[in-house]
Order: structure tokens, then C-alpha cells, then sequence
């Protein structure tokens, strides 16, 4: 599994929860960042959420890294959101693996896309989403 595998999606529309045949999915609209006109229909199975505790919690608007087979989401993970309560809703509690040498920073606001966004994609000059794409 290399970086290369994720791709960068833009939520434009949930369209529904629940899905077909008692399978816990969602299905919602969305395009990848690098090309907004790409808009196609996708269906995520609940065990495909990586960091995101449950799919009522995924919105329009919301950032999602996904990792594709075809057509079928293999994983995806959310990168953003609009708000603060809406990115801290779909994450949960915060997991805090062993002892921090530093101060963890779970979250902040790019000053330049305006999105609530991981940690770890936060840079001085914006966030790892918008910045990539200068
Ligand atoms: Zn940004």
C-alpha cells in the first residue's frame, strides 16, 4: 500500500444511509479535489471507515482520503470538515497512543481553504490539502 493509492474526495451530496439488503453503507457524491467536475456516485461499507466511528457522521462538504478498486471504496479517511463539531462528531474521542514527547495538535483550521483539518496536515502557510495544490 503506497500514498499514491489515496485520493482526495470532496463530499458535494450524501445521498443516504442505510443502504441495500440490511448492508450498513453510505452512499453520497463527490469529486476528487484535484478535479471538481469528476463528480461520481459512491457507496462506502461501514468496514471501510478508518478514523470515522460512524457513517451518520459523514456530511457534505467533508474531506475524505479514499483508496479505490474500480468502483468499490477499500478505505477512507476523513481528512476535513467545515466545522469544528462536525470533524470532532465524525472522529470521536481522540486516541492517545502512549506517552507524547510534544504537544499533539488533534485539529485546526487552515487559514487558507477555511476547512477544520487533522493535525497533521496543518502547515504555517495552510493545510496539506490546499497547499498540495499550488
Ligand atoms: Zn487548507
Amino acid at each position: 500500500m503506497t500514498q499514491s493509492d489515496w485520493t482526495n474526495f470532496l463530499i458535494a451530496e450524501v445521498h443516504n444511509y442505510g443502504g441495500f439488503f440490511g448492508g450498513n453503507t453510505v452512499t453520497f457524491d463527490a469529486a476528487p479535489l484535484a478535479a471538481p467536475d469528476d463528480l461520481r456516485t459512491l457507496v462506502i461499507d461501514t468496514p471501510a471507515l478508518d478514523n470515522i466511528r460512524d457513517r451518520h457522521t459523514i456530511l457534505a462538504n467533508m474531506v475524505l482520503a479514499l483508496q479505490m478498486d474500480g468502483d468499490r471504496v477499500d478505505h477512507a479517511r476523513l481528512l476535513a470538515a467545515p466545522t469544528h463539531e462536525e470533524l470532532r462528531d465524525a472522529l470521536g474521542p481522540a486516541r492517545l497512543e502512549g506517552s507524547l514527547e510534544a504537544p499533539l495538535v488533534l485539529s485546526g483550521r487552515c487559514p487558507s481553504c477555511e476547512r477544520w483539518v487533522l493535525g497533521e496536515l496543518l502547515r504555517p502557510a495552510g493545510c496539506g490539502l490546499c497547499s498540495a495544490a499550488e
